[in-house]
């Protein structure tokens, strides 16, 4: 099969309408482009242009109104809630600005959240989910409940729950926003880390510093994207 050579993400013409009472709001208008597997990438644009719509999309949370996304060369744009469900599962880390850990729960009983809604035997789920742990860092706190964290510890965590089940694409929506600058670099330097092991990564950020440290950074204004720029050769 040649599916190696075709990129992990290819959009075409990608669209997303929101109907809200008698008036559509156009959050995506006709967008192109492609991701390599391995490849880091940011994604800017003011406030409402559309970032956290198009990661919605990536993410499989949310189908386009028209249009094309291949996921990995499986066209996804137009499967079942339940397909949609399954891929996100198997393929999908999601990281966010607000960490939604379970307060109640350790950081190793959170990483293993996402094993719910695979089949992966418990004992399995239990080492992969110590082992994410460990790659970030965490693993003096494995125990602890996220009460107990600072804010870079809580991302860390919550990187980790998204990196246990060795999914295909890393989708991060502003992770260091809730952050002081040096802990966002920590979390940054961690992306780097991640990326540099081979894992793809799209993340949204409003910060040009943070943006510096993917391969390169598209912009979003009012639903289109309006420039690709290369950071890094
Ligand atoms: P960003 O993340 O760049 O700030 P969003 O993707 O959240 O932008 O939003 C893009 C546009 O779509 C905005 O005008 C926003 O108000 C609108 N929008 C986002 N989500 C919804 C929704 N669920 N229903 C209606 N409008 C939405
Ligand atoms: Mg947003």
């Amino acid at each position: 099969m040649e599916e190696r050579d075709e990129p992990l993400i290819k959009l075409t013409g990608l669209s997303k309408d929101y109907v809200k009472g008698n008036s559509v709001i156009s959050a995506l208008q006709n967008i192109s482009m492609e991701v390599r597997r391995g490849d880091f990438v940011a994604i800017m644009g003011p406030s409402g242009a559309g970032k956290s719509t198009l990661l919605y999309l990536l993410g499989c949370l949310d189908r386009p109104t028209s249009g094309f996304y291949r996921l990995d060369g499986k066209e996804v744009s137009a499967l079942s809630d339940r397909e949609l469900s399954a891929i996100r599962a198997a393929r999908i880390g999601f990281i966010f600005q607000t960490f939604n850990l379970l307060p109640r729960y350790s950081v190793l009983d959170n990483v293993q959240i996402p094993f719910l809604y695979r089949d992966t035997p418990p004992d399995e789920a239990k080492a992969l989910a110590r082992e994410a742990v460990r790659s970030v860092g965490l693993e003096d706190r494995a125990n602890h409940s996220p009460a107990e964290l600072s804010g870079g510890e809580l991302q860390r965590a919550a990187i980790a729950r998204a990196l246990a089940v060795e999914p295909a694409l890393l989708l991060a929506d502003e992770p260091t926003g809730n952050l002081d600058t040096r802990t966002g670099e920590e979390i940054l330097a961690l992306f780097e880390k991640l990326n540099d092991q081979g894992k793809t990564i799209l993340m949204v950020t409003h910060n040009p510093d943070i943006a510096g440290a993917a391969r390169r950074t598209i912009h979003l204004r009012d639903g289109k994207l309006v420039e690709e720029e290369n950071v890094k050769a």
